[in-house]
């Protein structure tokens, strides 16, 4: 029964990660003006809010103009609902409330990085300095490895980026600096391979099936979140299995 509430606690909240994508990098407030349609500027009513509902019920369009709504709207709801199940099955008490915040931001920096290839400063500043709280007063690392992290996971796509020049964004380095302090080096280092693993196989398969070209930009940043993800939840006995290997 919690689970569900869960749930749709999810997707109510994925619902304002939706507001945060589309208003943060355009600079405008999250609170007002209330949602509007982005096509008619007409504003929505309490009908048209319902996480994923709304969508299926108006036939995936506006009821004003007729406009389709981004899949991306309905993906990102229901996305939150199942992270936030996945987290709340994984970690008890405090520890969700921290996890769900962290990985609420870095599905907005996903998302606005797909979408715009830019990983805005304000977002990695809020998780860096949500990671320095959490670590002053419930640290769930040693100070050694989180400072570590920062060096493994910013110095090394710092490097990248000096290398490639420009294959490898700032805001990639800063998050990953941000994120190395949270994980610790050992972590950051299994985030970093699973990222490039990742980004690479997808990278294959767009170069294969013609829906990208070999200089096409590809943003790196949702990578990054992804083996965030997954080495925030299986990275111990990931490592614990390839020690043991
Ligand atoms: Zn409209």
């Amino acid at each position: 029964m919690l689970v569900l509430a869960v749930f749709v606690l999810g997707l109510l909240l994925g619902s304002f990660l939706n507001v945060c994508i589309y208003r943060l990098h355009r600079g405008e407030s999250l609170i007002t003006p209330p949602s509007r349609c982005p096509a008619c500027g007409r504003r929505l009513r309490a009908g048209e809010l319902i996480p994923v509902v709304s969508y299926l019920l108006q036939g995936r369009r506006c009821r004003g103009c007729s406009t389709p709504i981004h899949w991306r709207y309905p993906l990102v709801e229901l996305l939150t609902g199942l992270l936030y199940v996945a987290l709340y099955l994984y970690y008890p008490g405090v520890d969700f409330f921290l996890q769900a915040f962290l990985y609420s931001v870095l599905l907005v920096i996903a998302f606005i990085d797909l979408e715009h290839q830019i990983i805005p400063n304000r977002l990695v500043l809020l998780l860096g300095a949500f990671a320095l709280l959490v670590q002053l007063l419930r640290p769930a690392l040693p100070w050694g490895s989180a400072l570590w992290g920062v060096l493994a996971g910013g110095g090394f796509l710092f490097l990248l980026a000096v290398v490639s020049r420009g294959g490898m964004g700032g805001g990639d380095v800063k998050l990953m600096a941000a994120l190395g302090f949270w994980y610790g080096w050992q972590l950051t280092l299994l985030l970093l391979f699973l990222a490039f693993l990742l980004g690479g196989l997808t990278g294959i398969i767009l170069l294969a099936t013609g829906r990208k070209k070999r200089k096409d930009p590809v943003p790196f940043g949702p990578f990054l979140v992804l083996g965030a993800f997954i080495a925030g939840l299986w990275g111990e006995q990931i490592l614990r299995w390839y020690l043991r290997w």
